[in-house]
């Protein structure tokens, strides 16, 4: 029981038997006097004296229903409790379909009883207001709710698209769908940003990607796919981080990494389709029109890049990682790959362009040397080491300045993997248990990981990736 204001008390009712017979979408005028229960909350009234005028929303929208103010007592009851809900109560109606030429539907719903499931007791707070002036924090204190917004909506619809298309594709192109440990012992990058837990009486980490399981996997499966979450101890507040956030990992079998960057170009360019097929009135909603894409990708070679960016950042040298500001200057706002990055910026499983390049050098001979002399001089240098630069076969899928993916061929030769180890400072023995199957025919394989919520921003032009996932993790945030 809800005491509303001094003289209004609503009470909430049980479901018992109550079952609803229609959805939003499947109400038409064929059902014309017809009685029907229908369910949802309240997202809007208007209040007309004595007529009412409430949209019921179920998660595929809207439904109007009209009550009137007169004749008996059971209708009156019925206007006096819809009159003082408030939006966001979940209600249940049992009515009769009627005739409405003015409603979207051609048909509108006058209640003959009612069900107030749940009252809300609160006005939201931020529904109030133009969702411009509200702050992403204020929204995500009460998410749920924040999930009911139209544009929110509209997001998740497409992200479900998304979800279901990339199932489609890869299964369609042989691979299998696998989940790997999530709780791990060692680094899979070895670096830092890892979340450390308690594993019984050990130290173990969340996992910060999938990349050795899913490696091994080839051995068994060939090609594989996982959809699962990541974790990053990412110490900055950006609007393109989270904590935890969903990655598509693919490996496959017998190719290189030029095989999988065409098959993320087909991936993208089949996902975009789908949209474009599914969800037509979520992109009108949105006011979006996504690009149209010619595949294969424009390809930049890191090095190409680093030569047009020393024209105006004299700074950068062959071997730093790409900042993506600077980055604007010279791309478009779509898709494109930057390829052969330097090996000593890429993680030890990623393959050298050439073996060739690698064997016989002397340790420490993968990572470019750096002086900090006079400019003249440093150009002198890179000049020098230029025959020392050494090449992966990588690449990171771009949308404008926004990193989507990372991909690579992987090395699958243990001598190698060995090597790169020690050069990156790894210690051999916490990789054991992944070392040892490279003694039993690891097939060469490639493959990528992309970011679900980072190709949803790009896609869908969302300014902060917190509003591409339900419950974002970052720095200041573990709640909801
Ligand atoms: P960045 O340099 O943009 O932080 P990264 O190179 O560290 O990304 P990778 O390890 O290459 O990321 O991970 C593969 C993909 O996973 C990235 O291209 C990105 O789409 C996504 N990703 C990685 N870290 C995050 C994160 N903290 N939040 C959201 N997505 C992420
Ligand atoms: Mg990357």
């Amino acid at each position: 029981m809800y005491r509303l204001d001094e003289d209004t008390i609503i009470n909430e009712q049980d479901l018992e038997n109550w079952r609803r017979t229609h959805y939003s979408f499947q109400i038409n005028p064929s059902q014309i006097n017809q009685t029907i229960i229908i369910m949802g909350w309240i997202s809007s009234k208007r209040d007309h004296g004595n007529v009412l005028f409430i949209q019921l929303r179920d998660k595929f929208g809207d439904t109007q229903v009209v009550v009137k103010k007169k004749g008996n007592n059971l209708e009156n009851e019925i206007f006096d409790v819809l009159k003082n809900l408030k939006e966001h109560s979940s209600i249940g109606i049992k009515g009769k379909v009627v005739e409405q030429k003015k409603s979207s539907t051609s048909v509108e719903i006058v209640p003959e009883e009612i069900k107030v499931l749940s009252v809300s007791t609160k006005s939201a707070p931020f529904l109030t207001q133009a969702i411009s002036n509200i702050g992403i924090d204020t929204r995500l204190e009460l998410r749920a709710l924040d999930l009911r917004r139209d544009y929110l909506q509209n997001i998740f619809k497409i992200r479900f698209t998304i979800l279901n298309s990339i199932r489609e594709f890869l299964i369609s192109n042989y691979f299998i769908e696998v989940h790997t440990p999530k709780m791990i012992a060692t680094a899979t990058e070895g670096g830092a940003a890892l979340f450390p837990i308690f594993y019984y009486d050990k130290e173990a980490f969340l996992a910060q990607s999938p990349q050795l399981y899913k490696e091994q996997l080839t051995m068994a499966f060939e090609n594989v796919f996982e959809i699962a979450p990541i974790f990053r101890a990412e110490p900055s507040r950006t609007n393109r981080h989270l904590s935890e956030a969903i990655s598509i990992d693919v490996e496959k079998a017998f190719v290189n990494y030029h095989d999988v960057m065409k098959l993320l170009d087909e991936l993208v360019a089949y996902i975009i389709l789908k949209i474009k097929e599914k969800n037509q009135t979520e992109l009108n909603n949105l006011e979006l029109e996504l690009p149209d894409i010619q595949i294969p990708f424009p390809r930049y070679s890191y090095s190409e890049l680093v030569d047009k960016l020393q024209k105006n950042h004299k700074y950068i040298r062959w071997g730093d990682d790409i900042s993506p500001k600077i980055l604007k200057d010279i791309v478009g706002d779509s898709f494109y790959y930057i390829v052969d990055w330097p090996l000593s910026t890429k993680p030890f499983y990623v393959k050298p362009k050439n073996y060739s390049d690698i064997i016989g050098l002397p340790p420490n001979s993968t990572t470019t040397t750096t002086t900090t002399t006079t400019i003249s001089n440093e150009n002198q240098k890179d000049k020098e080491s230029e025959s020392n630069r050494i090449v992966s076969e990588s690449f990171d899928l771009m949308y404008g300045t926004l990193e989507l993916s990372s991909g690579s061929t992987r090395l699958n030769n243990k001598n190698i993997l060995l090597d790169n180890m020690k050069k990156k400072g790894l210690n051999h023995a916490a990789f054991d248990y992944h070392l040892r199957v490279f003694d039993y025919g690891v097939p060469p394989h490639a493959g990528f990981g992309l970011g679900l919520e980072r190709f949803i921003m790009a896609l869908l032009k969302i300014e902060n990736i917190r509003d591409a996932t339900f419950y974002p993790r970052d720095i200041d945030r573990l709640t909801p």
